[in-house]
């Protein structure tokens, strides 16, 4: 799929739309979900134009790949729940359940999260 200019995350990079900032790094961009499915739900996404994981994994510099779990990891301190623990999770393409098409990460925490996955 070739990447959209358009979508929503893509106008938030351009600040064409606000977004409530949590952190930023050269290559990365972390700001709260606008519908938290958590206590804690952030969603950290590179700066480049990827359309998803699968994307990302094969064609951003290994310097954008560090940045962004880096990032992850800084958003998680930040927010004091490294103690505690969270989750990272990142949907792809149909059967994932993406709906925005730049690639992003979940980033889950502030209470217990339950069951991985609901099962079929
Ligand atoms: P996904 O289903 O993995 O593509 O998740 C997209 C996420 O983006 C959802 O959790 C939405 O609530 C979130 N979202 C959509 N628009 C915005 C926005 N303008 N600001 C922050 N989060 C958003």
């Amino acid at each position: 799929m070739a990447y959209n200019p358009e979508n929503i995350f893509a106008k938030i990079l351009r600040g064409e739309i606000p977004c409530k900032k949590v952190y930023e790094s050269a290559h990365a961009l972390a700001f709260y979900d606008i519908n938290p499915a958590a206590k804690v739900h952030v969603l950290v996404i590179p700066k480049g134009a990827y359309v998803s994981f699968q994307d990302f994994s094969e064609k951003a510099s290994s310097d954008e790949i560090a940045d962004l779990i880096r990032a992850v990891g800084a958003v998680a301190k930040q927010l004091d729940i490294v103690a505690d623990g969270y989750r990272v999770l990142s949907n792809a393409g149909a059967n994932g359940g993406q709906e925005v098409p730049h690639f992003h990460v979940h980033l889950f925490g502030g209470q217990r999260l339950g069951a991985m996955l609901a099962r079929a």
